[in-house]
């Protein structure tokens, strides 16, 4: 049930039930990270896999040290600039922590959520609050109640409604390796942001973030319809002739496509708010039962990066569709013709 109450929210919580809830980068679904029967809960409601660790939230930057221990300068410094915010930190775990939370690693994920609903829901409890977003495992991530409803509907008691995510996108996820920050997971918080802050960090691609962070590698966030990532939507319309198509764009509307078949994430050009959108939009197009959506490939720079990660993610196959196939073969003969007869298509 969606509802406005902490009250409830808080009771739950204390009887180890879960509560999805709100936070400035996607709702969350939570439970206490002390008690291992409400961690297994998260699991089995999400069908998520025993391996991929959550991350706990916590009510305070001082509250950091109940949670962790061997915490490096750099971490402290970034905890400072950025809590509460989109910043999540691996760090060594103490053994308040329970080994399911972190999928029996020695570290923990740890981050102060940036949402004054859940703040206040933190202050009223005497623990930490482990939360994953409140999706089934590898669907796209919730940004506001009525996605979480429809994921869970009755089997999740309390929906805190806490309005749509502010930034639309999960937190950046930073590791320490010798005491050096390296980021495993591109989230909301921009890697710009962070070098402002604490200089150059090195990020971990796609092939090596495995053993580090795991349930990193999947196919995730991903819609129901296949979607294709692709670098200009309005030239490509020609390849799909019989189908039924949506499009997901940064800005630019397409003449060609009928509006209600196309969501346009900021017609202003605002990164920040194309990621805000980003979640709903893919939703909203999902439900609409096309044969195939093309996402537009955004600006390399900013939250930029991290929204093409989120598409690339989304749009990952374990095998190539047989569209995705065919299309590559008529992008390649388009380069063929093109080149040795320019012009020849339109
Ligand atoms: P989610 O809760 O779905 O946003 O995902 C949390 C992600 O945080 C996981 O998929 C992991 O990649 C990462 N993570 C959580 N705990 C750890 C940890 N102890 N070490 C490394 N990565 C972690
Ligand atoms: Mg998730």
């Amino acid at each position: 049930m969606i509802t406005k109450k902490i009250e409830e929210a808080i009771e739950s919580l204390n009887n180890n039930n879960l509560v999805a809830i709100p936070t400035e980068t996607v709702y969350g679904l939570a439970g206490n990270a002390f008690n291992e029967k409400a961690v297994e809960k998260i699991f089995a409601l999400k069908e998520r896999p025993l391996h991929n660790p959550l991350i706990v939230h916590i009510k305070s930057y001082e509250y950091l040290e109940e949670v962790a221990k061997d915490i490096p300068k750099v971490a402290i410094d970034l905890a400072k600039s950025f809590w509460p915010g989109p910043l999540t930190l691996v760090l060594n775990k103490k053994d308040i922590v329970p080994d399911i939370v972190t999928a029996g690693k020695d570290t923990v994920a740890i981050r102060v959520p940036n949402h004054p609903l859940t703040l206040e829901v933190l202050e009223n409890l005497d623990f930490p609050l482990a939360a994953p977003s409140a999706n089934p495992f590898s669907t796209i991530s919730p940004t506001t109640t009525e996605h979480v409803e429809s994921y869970f509907g009755n089997n999740l008691e309390v929906i805190l409604e806490g309005g749509t995510c502010e930034k639309g996108i999960e937190s950046t996820i930073i590791g320490f390796e010798d005491e050096y920050p390296i980021i495993y997971r591109l989230g909301s918080l921009s890697i710009e942001e962070i070098e402002n802050r604490i200089g150059k960090v090195y990020t971990k691609n796609k092939n090596d973030v495995s053993p580090a962070a795991p349930g990193m590698l999947s196919r995730h966030y991903a819609p129901k319809t296949e979607m294709v990532l692709i670098d200009e939507p309005k030239s490509k319309l020609k390849y799909f002739p019989n189908k039924n198509v949506g499009v997901l764009s940064f800005k630019d509307q397409l003449k060609s496509l009928h509006p209600d078949d196309q969501e346009v994430l900021s017609k202003a050009g605002d990164l920040n708010e194309a990621a805000k959108n980003l979640y709903a939009a893919m939703h909203r197009l999902d439900s609409k039962g096309f044969d195939v959506i093309l996402a537009e490939r955004f600006p390399s720079a900013g939250i930029g990066k991290t929204i093409n990660d989120k598409l690339e993610r989304a749009t990952k196959k374990e095998e190539k569709l047989e569209s995705e196939v065919e299309l590559i073969k008529d992008l390649e003969k388009d380069i063929i013709i093109n080149t040795v007869f320019p012009g020849i298509i339109p």
